[in-house]
């Protein structure tokens, strides 16, 4: 894909002793900044190439197989032809594949230990796949929205057909390798030296190459060109987090391959107002101390698709609105995929009680006394303290004081279970 090999530490700006969690932060703060949904048109192209190499960074250093392949082999462990670039999505199971299904390395390999030889023998062998993550907003995903990019892929050399050389030029036998196309080196596992196969850098892992002036001239030995390809993708509406949209023979082609497939992991944006729950929806609305007491009919929250959600209180004269009362709007979820049902929309009160801008006389403070409902009857006991009170107290700091240093909010599991009848 992309012609310049960079660091992927680099890519990432971490260093090579990065602990996993620094690589994921790093990761999310670099995706972020380069999601070509964020950028402006223009910068939109290189945006992706960005995300793409932050994208391919992350999935090989975030992985602690992958990324000590990479610190001992660089990026030419993760595609057969020893290409710098960034394109081919690594998986750890075609990369051996790959190493053991050439040359006719039968039987058990030295030094991979709990690796049956020739664990595939007679897969038909593919290029990687190209993964990625796909951030979606909630809306799209509500909708339902196709996507077109502009993608940069490898393919077989259209003059010399993947072979590499001029037609009637003969390739030569890799000496590093004697052919093979993989050789051993030695590699430290945590305490442990162990050998490791790997493809043959000389010849990329060929076992042959043509000499400089026998080279095919459109592809300088390389057998792939790149070519630039308008890609569309579709997501149906109610696709979900994890969901995969697959292109299937769209990944870089690979002389002697099949081509493998892109395969796009929609990851869903977080919404400002809505939260999900597989097909359901929750939102919290607002509403005032005097909507919840006296009525209102209003659109209460913008929904995905852009309408107002307009609800009538009270259903029922008198009925009054309580905080975290929760409102089921049945329908208003979440599309299914593939069906015409939709999940269930939960609407969660939050009542706005009257802040210090509401200045009340006296007089109204009297008459709003006499309209509401009574306290409860007075609690009898035998002796009275008046006492002072912090009115911005902090729940945050009960049981900050306790000695043995444990919130009391974390023994307070009792509460749930069913109150005892003990004798009164
Ligand atoms: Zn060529
Ligand atoms: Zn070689």
């Amino acid at each position: 894909m992309s012609g310049v090999e960079s660091d992927l530490y680099e890519v990432l700006g971490i260093s090579n002793s990065a602990p996993k969690d620094e690589v994921r932060k790093a990761y999310r703060k670099a995706a972020l900044a380069n999601h070509p949904d964020k950028v402006p048109e223009a910068e939109r192209e290189e945006a992706e190439v960005r995300f793409k190499a932050v994208q391919e960074a992350y999935d090989i250093l975030y992985d602690d197989d992958k990324r000590h392949l990479y610190d001992t082999h660089g990026m030419s462990a993760f595609n057969g032809s020893g290409e710098p670039g960034m394109g081919a999505g690594p998986d750890l199971d075609d990369i051996l594949a790959q190493m053991f299904g050439m040359g006719g390395m039968g039987g058990g390999m030295p030094g991979m230990g709990g690796m049956p030889g020739g664990s595939r023998p007679n897969k038909p062998r593919r290029s990687p796949n190209e993964e990625q993550k796909y951030e979606v907003k909630m809306e799209d995903l509500y909708k339902g929205k196709t996507v077109k990019f502009a993608s940069t892929k490898n393919v077989i050399c259209s003059l010399c057909q993947g072979k590499g050389g001029k037609e009637k030029a003969q390739a030569k036998t890799c000496a590093t390798c004697g052919g093979q196309g993989v050789k051993q080196v030695l590699n430290q596992m945590g305490q442990f030296l162990t050998t490791q196969t790997v493809a043959c850098s000389t010849c990329n892992g060929e076992g042959q190459f043509f000499s400089p002036k026998d080279k095919c001239k459109k592809c300088k030995g390389k057998k792939t060109t790149e070519e630039r390809k308008i890609l569309e993708i579709y997501i149906p509406r109610g696709a979900k987090e994890g969901d995969k949209i697959i292109l299937e023979g769209e990944a870089d082609q690979v002389p002697g391959q099949e081509p493998g497939d892109i395969v796009f992991h929609i990851v869903e944006e977080e919404h400002p107002t809505f939260r999900r729950a597989g097909a359901d929806l929750t939102a919290t609305i607002d509403v005032t101390l005097a909507e919840a007491l006296t009525g209102f009919s209003r659109v209460v929250v913008k929904h995905l698709d852009g309408r107002g959600i307009e609800l009538q209180h009270p259903k029922k004269a008198g009925d009054v609105l309580s905080p975290g009362q929760v409102l089921k709007v049945p329908g208003e979820g979440m599309p299914i995929k593939r069906s015409e049902d939709r999940g269930d929309l939960y609407l969660v009160v939050d009542i706005k009680f009257p802040d210090e801008n509401w200045k009340p006389s006296a007089a109204v403070l009297e008459r709003l006394k006499e309209m509401l409902p009574k306290p409860d009857p007075l609690i009898q006991t035998d002796t009275v303290d008046e006492v002072d009170y912090d009115p911005n107290g902090d729940l945050d700091d009960f049981g900050a004081k306790d000695p043995s240093g444990t919130s009391a909010w974390e023994d307070d599991d009792d509460e749930g279970e069913p109150a005892q009848c003990a004798t009164q």
